[in-house]
């Protein structure tokens, strides 16, 4: 092959294009579909980066034109053939560049560290003299030699704290010849598994051995079918996962577990690691590049064979992967909102098996209402696993909060959940208090005039923060002192409203003086680890009550946790979005299930202010399919995905005016090329937040059940825009099915 097909990295659309590059004889062996070049590009020949995508004998311009490749990045491939083709497919499906999502694929490029390491000289007459010269005097030089004589390289700074010395002997011993100073590569963010103890798989239930065998199945089939394992929390899907991937790792392949980023503590990890020891490594968005770069390293050259992560886990780059099992699989951060490609977890796994041939496990309490409607339709397959593996489910009563106020009760806690914390306490058992909120309060606002203080960035409320006595914009992270005055009419009569886990802390303190109190929210767990200090201190019964936000709605399996409070089920009632009920049914279920887990029944109270909605409802009675056949009914109704899907196109920019008229311009094109009303078009709206970092949001969302219709279509008409109108300074986002619109 006599050119190189290059994608190069400027990550701009129109700049997406293959390029033709003719291959120096010196690379001739080297160069292949994969490896990451550089190469000059434009009319000034400026070397930038590109990734080589395939080989070709015909270049698309005149031979005297073409450019040769300048150099190569590494020696070796940094995407493989397969990962190419699943970057084409997200460059389509997520309207985005290749380049852009090949970098998506690959993690950042560091440079590999290595460390100085000291070893003996190869073998020679002369080197035999010389050793025995040595070790015939007592000197440090023999010391540092005795270590060496066992044959392996060892660190310098090793040797300089083993001996305590300085480097002068060893610097001696380089120059007589006898030893030499090699660089030896070690990785950075190694998981410590050698702390962990090994474990024996226990018995299957009847439900579990059920499952196994359903994925047993499809790991024999050429063209797998995902399946859906729908079990409720305790119910040992996770014991499922384990027995699947040691399938998979005898017959040589490895396996990729994704789990939310908040539930992936130490205790999951842990549970991993127990069974597959070293194969196991870890990556969460903490690592840094280095740290990230040298993980992947070690799955690329198959050191490594159960790769555990969030979202971006799933491009761990296996050369053979088997199984890829989405935990938790109705959580929203499986979808990649903010950065292009805007890509979803659960539909790059489903191209990977199509790829790979491997296996797709989804696992939930409460699967998405659109996998479980595909698993009904028989896309997937479904595992249904109704029992706790220990029989308890908890007691789940709802407290009408209205009545609460009837009886000029005004605190956070209901009478009810009130008495529940004492005699926990009084038990020595443990509290959970779950509020879906961050924060003291939600919005200060003034009692005159009504002024609510809002960041000028961003159009979004501050949050108070007592700890500080600070304002603070959780979106632009902009910080302000309370004021004393309202600055829109000068009353001193400023109010803060809502409920925050650090109000909750306050009444627990008042009502409860001598419990001892956790909290974990975004403010406390800022710091590396904090996360998890936490939940280690609540597990070794250092605290009575912990109190916290989502982060605490699942994954944990706390033993003498038998009492769990929702203090304000309603929070996530009204968020303004189709998913509210989902998202409701999937909060209150998932902290239910954080009570009675081991051998104590436990007990789970849900304040409400809407104590006859369904979701909630289901939720208390632990009723999936219930919820399902409700929520489904009013999804077909009002044509919602399943049914459809919802493509969002969001216009960013600092000129407000311009920044509308280009969305009504937008509207207007939408309006004209939709002649069989094929396409039903929501908005033009302000964003839910209708500005950030001085950026102007406007968007439009458009329906329509065919994907491919719907895209041409959108593009189509964006393409007419960008003729009669000027959006150079315009940002257009698209985004298919949005978590939120
Ligand atoms: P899930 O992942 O569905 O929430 P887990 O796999 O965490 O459930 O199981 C819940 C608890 O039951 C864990 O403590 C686990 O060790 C235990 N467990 C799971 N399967 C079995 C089994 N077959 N026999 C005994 N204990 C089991
Ligand atoms: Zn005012
Ligand atoms: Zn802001």
């Amino acid at each position: 092959m006599k050119y190189a097909c290059v994608t190069v990295s400027v990550s701009h659309s129109d700049v997406d294009n293959i390029f033709h590059y003719s291959i120096p004889d010196s690379m001739k062996d080297k160069i292949c579909a994969g490896m990451r070049i550089n190469v000059p590009f434009g009319r000034y020949n400026k070397i930038i980066e590109g990734y080589v995508t395939g080989l070709t004998d015909t270049a698309d311009i005149d031979d005297k034109k073409i450019k040769p490749i300048h150099s190569l990045c590494e020696e070796y491939p940094v995407i493989s053939e397969g990962r190419i083709e699943l970057a084409r497919w997200m460059q389509k499906k997520y309207y985005t560049t290749l380049s852009s999502c090949i970098q998506c694929i690959i993690p950042k490029r560091v440079n590999e560290k290595s460390f100085a390491c000291i070893a003996l000289n190869d073998e020679n007459e002369a080197l035999r003299d010389m050793i025995e010269r040595v070790m015939s005097k007592d000197t440090k030089q023999k010391r540092v030699l005795s270590l060496l004589l066992g044959g392996d390289a060892i660190p310098l700074s090793h040797i300089k704290s083993i001996l305590g010395i300085d480097g002068a002997p060893v610097s001696a011993l380089i120059k007589k010849g006898v030893v030499k100073k090699v660089y030896e590569k070690t990785y950075r963010g190694n998981f410590n598994t050698s702390l962990v103890k090994k474990t024996e798989p226990p018995v299957l239930t009847a439900e579990q051995e059920n499952a196994c065998n359903v994925i047993y199945e499809e790991l024999e089939s050429d063209s797998p079918r995902p399946v859906l394992i729908h079990g409720v929390t305790g119910s040992g899907k996770t014991e499922i996962y384990l027995r699947a991937i040691d399938r998979v790792l005898k017959s040589g392949r490895s396996a990729i577990v994704l789990v939310p980023e908040i539930s992936l503590t130490q205790q999951t990890v842990e549970r991993f690691v127990s069974r597959f020891g070293d194969r196991v490594s870890v990556t969460h968005s903490k690592l840094n590049d280095g740290e990230r770069y040298d993980q992947w390293t070690r799955a690329r050259l198959g050191e490594i064979s159960v790769m555990i992560g969030p979202r971006s886990a799933v491009f761990t780059p296996f050369e053979d992967p088997g199984i890829i099992i989405i935990d938790e699989e109705h959580e929203s951060t499986y979808k990649s909102d903010q950065l292009s490609p805007k890509y979803d977890a659960r539909e790059v796994a489903e191209k990977l098996s199509e790829i790979y041939g491997c296996v797709v496990v989804l696992g939930s309490a409460t699967p998405s209402v659109v996998s479980y409607y595909r698993a009904e339709k028989g896309e997937y397959r479904l595992c249904t696993l109704e029992n706790r593996v220990n029989n308890l489910f908890p007691d789940i009563k709802i407290t009408d909060m209205r009545v609460e106020m009837a009886y000029k009760n005004f605190s956070l806690f209901s009478r009810e959940l009130k008495n529940a914390v004492a005699e926990n306490l009084e038990r020595k058992e443990q509290t959970i208090l779950f509020l879906n909120r961050r924060g003291y309060s939600t919005f200060v606002s003034c009692r005159q005039c009504g002024h609510v203080m809002m960041c000028d960035n961003c159009n979004v409320n501050y949050t108070y923060h007592k700890g500080i006595q600070n304002l603070c914009c959780h979106y632009c992270g902009k910080s302000i002192r309370v004021p004393e005055v309202c600055p829109e009419c000068g009353s001193r009569h400023i109010k803060y409203f809502g409920t925050g886990t650090e109000k909750i802390e306050q009444e627990v303190n008042k009502y409860f003086p001598e419990a001892r109190v956790l909290r974990m929210d975004f403010d406390t767990t800022q710091r590396k680890n904090s996360h998890q200090t936490i939940l280690e201190e609540f597990r070794s019964g250092k605290a009575d009550i912990l109190i916290g936000t989502q982060m605490i709605a699942k994954g944990l399996d706390f033993s003498n946790v038998t009492l769990v409070g929702i203090v304000a089920a309603d929070l996530s009632l009204n968020l303004g979005d189709y998913k509210s009920g989902e998202i409701t049914y999937q909060l209150v279920s998932q902290v239910a299930g954080r009570s009675g887990r081991a051998e104590k029944k436990g007990r789970v109270i849900i304040q409400t202010y809407s104590p006859d909605n369904y979701s909630i409802r289901y939720a208390a009675r632990n009723d999936y399919k219930g919820f399902y056949a409700q929520e489904i009914a009013y999804r077909r109704q009002m044509i919602y995905p399943p049914f459809t899907n919802l493509f969002n196109v969001l216009l960013t920019g600092e000129d407000e005016e311009h920044v509308k008229k280009c969305m009504s311009g937008l509207v207007y094109i939408m309006d004209h090329y939709n002649k069989n009303n094929m396409f039903t078009l929501m908005g033009p709206t302000p964003a839910v937040i209708s500005k950030i970092n001085n950026n102007y949001r406007w968007q439009v969302t458009v329906k329509c059940a065919d994907e491919e219709k719907l895209r041409n279509y959108v593009l189509f008409c964006l393409d007419k825009l960008k003729e009669k109108t000027d959006t150079k300074n315009i940002n257009i986002h698209l985004n298919l099915n949005p978590s939120y619109i």
